[in-house]
């Protein structure tokens, strides 16, 4: 007959996994708190003792925006999980090269910080945050639409992309307003849920709700960016000024839903919006 073991020891449990780092915090003078994105475990919350010392088996292993394999163990229902081992699986240094790829790789980790919470495990949520920062590593080009097809896929994995070709409430196709004007616009409501067609505008509108237009080549861009596959946004060749627009639209529409927006990508949406009737000048960092 196995002898029984002292409760603690029964409870603890051993996981491993692949990660991407989401936040690191240092704790006492060599430890760090890590918080880990995971395909099988969702997101996972690590103590790394002694992570800082030179000799630790975990120095300079847990950096940003690369695919580690770690170990851990967990003792019954608490949240902080011991780090064990870690390794690295898959190392991006093409994020380091360039400062623009390496600030969209943070708006990417910042971003799904924000909408990660642990006891949710998502698979595709990580295969996405390794697509998005694969393509990013590889991009020669600027980072915007890459950036803008990962919103919106993150967007759609969370529920809340926005209807872009089609009328939200109605599905039936959304016109543009003035079609015969030099950029046409249609009828736009970030609370209803995207573009809109007229009849659904006015009523919208009438009820109160914030109704207002967009380029509908802008709509249409991310339309086409939703769709496709995000190392394949470079083939839409979208211009500097497209890209920067579709972003804008993104990136507020993700500031709506999260009511909070990430650091990295503060100063860009502090600018004026973009895509307002007036704008005429292509945003330039
Ligand atoms: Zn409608």
């Amino acid at each position: 007959m196995p002898r029984s073991r002292p409760a603690a020891r029964r409870s603890a449990t051993r996981s491993s996994d692949r990660a991407i780092l989401l936040r690191r915090t240092p704790f006492g003078e060599t430890s760090l708190v890590v918080h880990v994105l995971t395909p099988g475990h969702g997101r996972v919350e690590l103590m790394a003792k002694g992570a800082h010392r030179p000799r630790s088996r975990f120095f300079g292993v847990l950096d940003w925006f690369d695919t580690l394999e770690l170990a851990w163990v967990r003792r019954g229902e608490a949240d902080l999980g011991t780090l064990r081992e870690g390794e690295l699986r898959h190392r991006r240094r093409g994020l380091t090269r360039s400062l623009r790829s390496y600030r969209a790789a943070q708006t990417v980790v910042e971003l799904l910080d924000l909408v990660t919470r642990a006891g949710f495990s998502d698979r595709d949520q990580f295969t996405l945050a390794e697509s998005a920062l694969d393509a990013l590593d590889r991009a020669q080009g600027p980072p915007s639409a890459l950036l803008a097809g990962f919103e919106l896929k993150l967007l759609d994995q969370l529920g809340l992309a926005p209807a872009l070709a089609s009328c939200a409430t109605c599905g039936a196709p959304a016109a543009a307003l003035d079609p015969t004007a030099p950029e046409p616009r249609a009828p736009f409501s970030t609370s209803v849920g995207g573009r809109l067609c007229p009849i659904h505008a006015n009523e919208a509108h009438a009820s109160g709700v914030r109704v207002g237009t967009l380029p509908v080549a802008v709509l249409d861009s991310a339309s086409l960016a939703l769709g496709a596959t995000l190392n394949k946004l470079d083939e839409l060749n979208w211009s500097k000024e497209r890209s920067i627009r579709v972003l804008d639209f993104t990136g507020r529409f993700l500031d709506h839903h999260l009511e909070t927006r990430p650091k990295s990508h503060a100063r860009f949406l502090a600018a004026p919006d973009r895509n307002r009737r007036t704008a005429t000048r292509p945003y330039t960092p």
